[in-house]
């Protein structure tokens, strides 16, 4: 079984059954396809029931592949030359559709009286189902292979078919590799693993992936390299994780001086859930290892000052503490905020904000104070990984991130000195369970589950924007209720200047609206200084309508403010529009967030627009905003956050097989850590390959 095994993985796909040299060098090139093991591992994206026959009454999805009987009663050819089609009605018994060959028509036969078999993908148009060069067969030339069980669809590029690696090639060799499949092939998992999960062997997967006997059959077979996938995944990622967590760490055992200052001189006391989160990276500090933390808390749950207080015990040890935001504006956002929790302590704590915008003359004392430690904490952007940042002894390290730093650029810090800082991850907002166990995956987490009390959940309503007079009259209330307002309009970074030309507009026709009030106006391409005056007069209630883009996205807190109205919500993301609301509701009173909308929306962002009506809870809108927009746009996070690309499990609907994966590979390393034993062999040479494989080495950046 194992040489029929290495021989697969060995035999270049040149000398495949159908294949040849020219559309080998296709599949090399398209799809990565260099061996029969990779064309076996080829899996299709989708599969079509061909035992299924439809009546024409019984379509109600356009885009799916149905199969009807009938006879073509009538047909017609249109225009000339190029542009000539064949158009002809297919009838069924009861119903008709319409069947179009715009290319090709002239080798169509067509015969009256006749039983055929069709085969396409139907499209509504005038009223009736149309399909666009469909399959035509004689009901006499139809095989049984034809209408038996689930037919696989493979994905496929322009360059495929021009050397016809259409769907029935495809087909045609793989199936040519069948025999010697079923004549075993040895697995990549370990036998105790494919009984305790139930999983398919691999011998049967692969005959099932592609040929499967019906649709449990598929669906396990799929089940079982989904879990192989991500089983190897996250065996990679705790590899590493436990690897990692033998370096040694500096050892910051003494609760200081100053984080007992600052503790003393906030106004309340931290959550319980704030508490726990300290205890579980000041133990991670006092261990001697180094730490690998995720900080995961919903908007406004004080993740900012849990932050701060870490750097404090750091400080207290002796050593550096930097924050790493992903903008300037959060750089900038995050130094005020700590300024001013830091006031009370203005002698004991030193800290500086070092951004792209710093200038070349600010830069000197900065870098002086880093080396010499007179300067304790840090904030800035990637500006600090910089070379010439040089630091007396970084110990402790915050990035704040919106899954914008990869893991590369975190290993990047630990280069900066021979023992590592310890790593403190905090996310903006909630992540999905998934993508945590994977771009993050590495870490250990922590949860901050609960926010300060006395909030009551904000109030979500959605007008479309021609109901604006009465949102209007409902802000003028809260108003003369002695609230404030906060408008945001969207940002659309590739053209700064229409962006605030519909700013200017929309604070003009506030104005308007409301000549008896003072409005405040902010946005990013303001002097800060006039940007701080703005702010100030907010914050002091002066002006009672802050009109700005999504500056105020983070860090302003100004709990006097009841509502926030988001003019164009259809333009932000979800977890954008759930920070956006996170603004509000940080005080004693009732708040709102109003989101205007235009009339016509597509699905998407009326299921976005519900999501935020039905739910304040962060860790839900981040799984809905997972199952909305899909692993697509998860592939680009994936791959510039984990390196990772995954062929068949899906992070948005794998979710149970991904939590099984990481359980089965976190079982065998807590016995194994370095997988030494000869039962786990097999799971290291599966590894070995797979890192070969990859382009990058991962063991490289940690
Ligand atoms: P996050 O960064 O998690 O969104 P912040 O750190 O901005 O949340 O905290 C939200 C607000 O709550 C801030 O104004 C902060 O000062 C305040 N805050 C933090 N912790 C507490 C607490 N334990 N009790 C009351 N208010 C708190
Ligand atoms: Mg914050």
């Amino acid at each position: 079984m194992r040489t029929q095994t290495v021989e697969l993985a060995h035999r270049d796909i040149a000398y495949c059954k159908n294949v040849g040299a020219k559309r080998a060098d296709i599949l090399r090139s398209e799809k990565n396809i260099r061996t029969a093991m990779d064309m076996l591992r080829y899996f299709p994206f989708k599969y079509i029931d061909r035992s299924r026959f439809y009546r024409i009454a019984e379509i109600n999805d356009e885009d799916t592949f149905v199969q009807i009987i009938g006879e073509v009663t009538e047909w017609h050819t249109i225009g000339i030359g190029k542009a000539q089609r064949l158009s002809a009605t297919f009838f069924d018994g009861t119903h008709q559709c319409e069947l179009v060959w715009f290319r090709g028509g002239q080798y169509v036969k067509l015969q009256r009286g006749v039983k055929y078999l069709l085969f396409g993908k139907p499209s509504r148009f005038n009223h009736m189902y149309n399909f666009v060069h469909p399959d035509l067969t004689p009901w006499d030339k139809v095989t049984p292979e034809m209408t038996q069980g689930l037919e696989p669809y493979y994905s496929l590029t322009e360059k495929m078919q021009r050397v016809n690696l259409n769907q029935k090639a495809i087909r045609t060799i793989i199936a040519g590799l069948m025999p010697e499949v079923k004549m075993g092939v040895a697995d990549t998992m370990g036998a105790d693993i494919l009984q305790r999960y139930r999983l398919m062997s691999m011998t049967d997967a692969l005959v099932n992936v592609h040929f499967p006997a019906n649709t449990q059959a598929m669906q396990n077979a799929r089940a079982r390299f989904k879990f192989e996938e991500l089983f190897y995944i996250q065996l990679q990622i705790l590899r590493q994780m436990k690897r990692r967590e033998q370096n040694p760490g500096f050892a910051m055992p003494t609760v200081g001086s100053r984080f007992h200052a600052l503790y003393k001189s906030l106004p309340w006391d931290l959550t319980g859930a704030q508490k726990r989160v300290i205890h579980e990276i000041h133990d991670d500090l006092k261990s001697g290892r180094q730490m690998n933390r995720l900080l995961q808390g919903d908007v406004g749950s004080g993740k900012t000052l849990v932050a701060l207080l870490c750097c404090l015990l750091a400080v207290d040890n002796g050593y550096q503490a930097c924050i790493m935001a992903p903008t300037e504006i959060l750089a900038n956002q995050h130094y005020e905020t700590l300024k001013a929790f830091l006031a009370p302590l203005r002698d004991a704590v030193h800290i500086a904000l070092l951004t792209g915008s710093t200038t070349q003359k600010n830069r000197v004392p900065i870098h002086n104070g880093l080396m010499n430690g007179t300067i304790h904490i840090l904030i800035g952007t990637h500006a600090l990984l910089e070379d010439n940042v040089q630091w007396n002894n970084l110990g402790f390290v915050v990035i704040d991130e919106q899954h914008r730093f990869g893991v590369a650029q975190r290993a990047k810090l630990w280069t900066k000195s021979l023992t590592p800082p310890h790593v403190l991850v905090m996310t903006a907002t909630p992540i999905p369970r998934t993508l945590a166990m994977t771009v993050y995956g590495d870490l250990r987490v922590s949860i901050i589950d609960e926010l300060p009390p006395g909030r009551k959940p904000v109030q979500t309503i959605h007008y479309p924007l021609e109901r604006r007079a009465q949102v209007y009259a409902f802000v003028r209330k809260q108003i003369e209720a002695g609230r404030q307002v906060y408008v945001v309009f969207p940002l659309i970074k590739e053209n700064e200047k229409m962006d605030l030309q519909d700013l200017q507009n929309g604070f003009n026709e506030l104005c308007e609206a409301f000549p008896e009030y003072k409005i405040s106006m902010v946005h990013g391409q303001m002097k800060a200084a006039d940007k701080d005056l703005q702010m100030q007069r907010f914050v002091s209630g002066e002006t009672k309508i802050l009109v700005a883009t999504t500056v105020i996205e983070v860090g302003v807190n100004v709990p006097n403010a009841t509502v926030m109205m988001i003019q164009n919500a259809e333009r932000f993301g979800l977890s954008q529009l759930h920070q956006l609301r996170g603004r509000v509701g940080r005080g004693a009173d009732q708040s709102f967030c109003l989101l205007l909308t235009k009339m016509e929306l597509s699905k998407d962002t009326r299921q976005r627009m519900d999501i935020m009506v039905a739910t304040n809870d962060g860790f839900r809108i981040a799984e809905a905003d997972l199952q909305l927009r899909g692993p697509g746009d998860l592939e680009g996070t994936l791959q510039s956050g984990t390196l990772f690309d995954l062929h068949i499990a899906n992070l948005a609907t794998d979710g149970q097989i991904l939590a099984l994966a990481r359980q089965a590979a976190m079982d065998i390393l807590d016995k194994d850590p370095l997988l030494e034993d000869q039962m786990n062999r097999i799971y290291k040479e599966q590894l070995d390959i797979l890192r070969v494989q990859q382009a990058y080495n991962w063991s490289e950046i940690s």
